[in-house]
């Protein structure tokens, strides 16, 4: 998936701001911030959009969510609160057509979302 640039970003083709790695998951800080924390976090196995999802990605979803869980902890804003988002093709403003889990942090959220 040369073409992708969170493949990129996972093969070290391109560069990142990098929070928390392991065998399956990465997450580094957006590059273009809507809150004083913003992270992706993302499973380094290409898949596209939530509609591509399948049974066997259960377990790696609920991982992209464990390190959210975590780096809240970590950063300190488990308790004031935060915000996850996937956005999902046209309608949703998804741009990047590799899942990633948006983690917002640090100011208060709106609701609903625009
Ligand atoms: P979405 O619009 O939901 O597809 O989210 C894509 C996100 O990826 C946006 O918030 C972008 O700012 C972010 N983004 C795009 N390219 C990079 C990059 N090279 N490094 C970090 N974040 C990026
Ligand atoms: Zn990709």
């Amino acid at each position: 998936m040369e073409s992708c640039i969170f493949c990129r970003i996972v093969s070290g083709d391109m560069a990142s701001d990098k929070v928390y790695e392991d065998e399956e998951i990465l997450a580094f800080n957006d590059i273009n911030p809507k809150a004083p924390t913003h992270i992706v976090v993302i499973p380094k196995m290409h898949i596209a959009t939530l509609n591509e999802l399948e049974e066997g990605h259960a377990a790696l979803v609920g991982k992209l969510f464990l390190a959210a869980r975590r780096m809240a902890e970590e950063q300190g804003f488990a308790e004031a609160g935060y915000r996850t988002v996937i956005n999902c093709n046209r309608l949703a403003g998804q741009s990047v057509f590799h899942i990633h889990l948006h983690v917002l942090a640090g100011r208060l959220m709106g609701w609903p979302p625009g």
